[in-house]
């Protein structure tokens, strides 16, 4: 993701000012001054980040701080508090309920990825039990209908339209009755979109809404433009009722950042975001997570939901009982790696992982991330059980790293790379010790306690 760039750069800052000997106004002001040069680089408004140097400055006052006060903590907490200020649009949006029937359009200019996106948004909701549907009433654009009906064909998420009718009005109206008459939870309709904002577009928009009442119309915008966005979405919500907004191509643009920023400048709750043309380059945008893992400090709510997906059922209870209690084993890890291997977009998964970001794990190197696991799960088989189940490092002295070169056919200095990769780790996942246990939907929870 583009935004593993910022990230990376906020990161920088807080570290340079973290490893300065004293904490003065001068080290401060260069920090922010960072902050602000990567933040403006995204193409965030110049005046939120006005706001959110000030804003700092102010929580920060030097001089009040006695000299026990930890400077350094008090500083990133600010940033982090200020930076999910900026992105929060202070409004939820409306949840659909499963086994609920929930209508939901879509819409947005043309080439926004609007298409693409409905069906990102149905296999999502897919996956997690629901009975998507999809509906096409884009009649403007030639081929959406195609486009529509081979995604959705792909995904096995059932859909309708027309070749024939040029109503889009009619098709969305007859796609719904008839997918509310198959009890579908969620039918998706897709509208037109147009090159640029006009009348015929919205005079459009709002026939099909009259038409379906939508409980949710979504808006589908593209992240290239940066703050112009809070225009686009501006417009948007002015004529229809935009209850939430999807920004897409947050994988190749510098300017996502200054997007999101721009869209929460306009109460808009942002939902998901697209970061890459598949149908799984999708992803539930919630602020605190979002920031936490742009900071490098991982997401611990979008790491548990993975597990809730991949890791089988009856595994669950286990590993995180062992992990609350923190111990964590070269067993661990090794069942770690390999439940990472299932999950799919590795890159994505490693984003959410404290101790891995996404700077580390950049998009495009998942084959070299893979086989890096592989690797080491292959040393790793050399292992005596009494290794794999201690947690103490100290253990795998020299010979014992010697017999798992010579059993894995690897180098020594490889084994000793895949140790130095367990203690990082280790340390990382030693704060889950002592945590409550959580159930799925008590994800957040865990998320607020690990991120404090
Ligand atoms: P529509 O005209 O708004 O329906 O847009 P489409 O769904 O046809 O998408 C336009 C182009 O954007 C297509 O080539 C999509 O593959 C691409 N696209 C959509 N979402 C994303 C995304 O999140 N990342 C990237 N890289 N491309 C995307």
């Amino acid at each position: 993701m583009v935004l593993a760039q910022l990230g990376g750069s906020i990161s920088r800052a807080l570290q340079q000012m973290s490893n300065a000997t004293v904490i003065d106004e001068k080290v401060l002001n260069e920090c922010l001054n960072e902050i602000t040069r990567a933040l403006l680089q995204s193409d965030v408004q110049f005046k939120l980040v006005r706001d959110m140097q000030t804003n700092i400055k102010k929580i920060v006052n030097l001089d009040d701080l006695a000299a026990g006060h930890n400077k350094r903590k008090i500083i990133q907490q600010a940033v982090f508090n200020e930076l999910c200020k900026m992105l929060d649009p202070g409004k939820p949006s409306f949840t659909p309920k499963k086994g609920k029937t929930s209508v939901i359009m879509f819409v947005g200019l043309q080439g926004s990825g609007k298409t693409t996106t409905c069906t990102k948004y149905a296999y999502y909701h897919q996956k997690k039990g629901w009975k998507p549907a999809l509906v096409c009433a884009d009649t403007f654009r030639a081929g959406a209908f195609d486009q529509l009906k081979q995604n959705a064909t792909k995904a096995k998420i059932p859909f309708y339209g027309s070749y024939m009718e040029s109503d889009p009005v009619k098709i969305a109206e007859e796609g719904v009755e008839r997918f509310k008459k198959e009890n579908c939870d969620l039918i998706i309709v897709d509208t037109s979109g147009r090159h640029k904002q006009e009348a015929a577009l919205f005079e459009e928009m709002r026939q099909v809404s009259e038409a379906t009442k939508p409980d949710l119309v979504i808006f589908v915008m593209d992240s290239s433009i940066g703050q112009a966005a809070f225009d686009q979405a501006q417009a948007f919500k002015q004529s229809v009722a935009v209850g939430a907004v999807i920004v897409t191509k947050m994988d190749g643009h510098a300017k996502g950042g200054g997007a999101l920023s721009a869209v929460a400048a306009t109460k808009s709750p942002v939902i998901f975001i697209g970061i890459g043309e598949h149908m799984d380059e999708f992803e539930v945008f919630d602020v605190k997570p979002f920031v936490s893992r742009l900071l490098g400090m991982g997401d611990w709510s979008g790491f548990m939901d993975k597990i809730h997906e991949v890791v089988p059922m009856d595994q669950q209870p286990e590993l995180l009982q062992k992990l609350s209690e923190g111990n964590f084993t070269l067993r661990i890890m090794y069942e770690q790696f390999q439940n990472l291997l299932k999950m799919g977009p590795i890159s994505q998964v490693f984003s959410m992982l404290p101790g891995f970001s996404a700077e580390l794990m950049p998009k495009g190197r998942e084959k070299e991330s893979q086989a890096k696991l592989k690797r080491y799960m292959t040393m790793m088989d050399s292992m005596t059980d009494e290794e794999l189940d201690s947690s103490n490092p100290k253990l795998m002295n020299e010979s014992r790293m010697m017999r798992v070169a010579r059993g894995s056919g690897r180098r020594i200095q490889e084994v000793m790379e895949m140790m130095e990769e367990y203690k990082r780790l280790a340390k990382v996942w030693s704060k889950m010790k002592g945590l409550k246990i959580p159930k799925k939907g008590e994800m957040s929870a865990l998320s607020r306690n690990m991120n404090a």
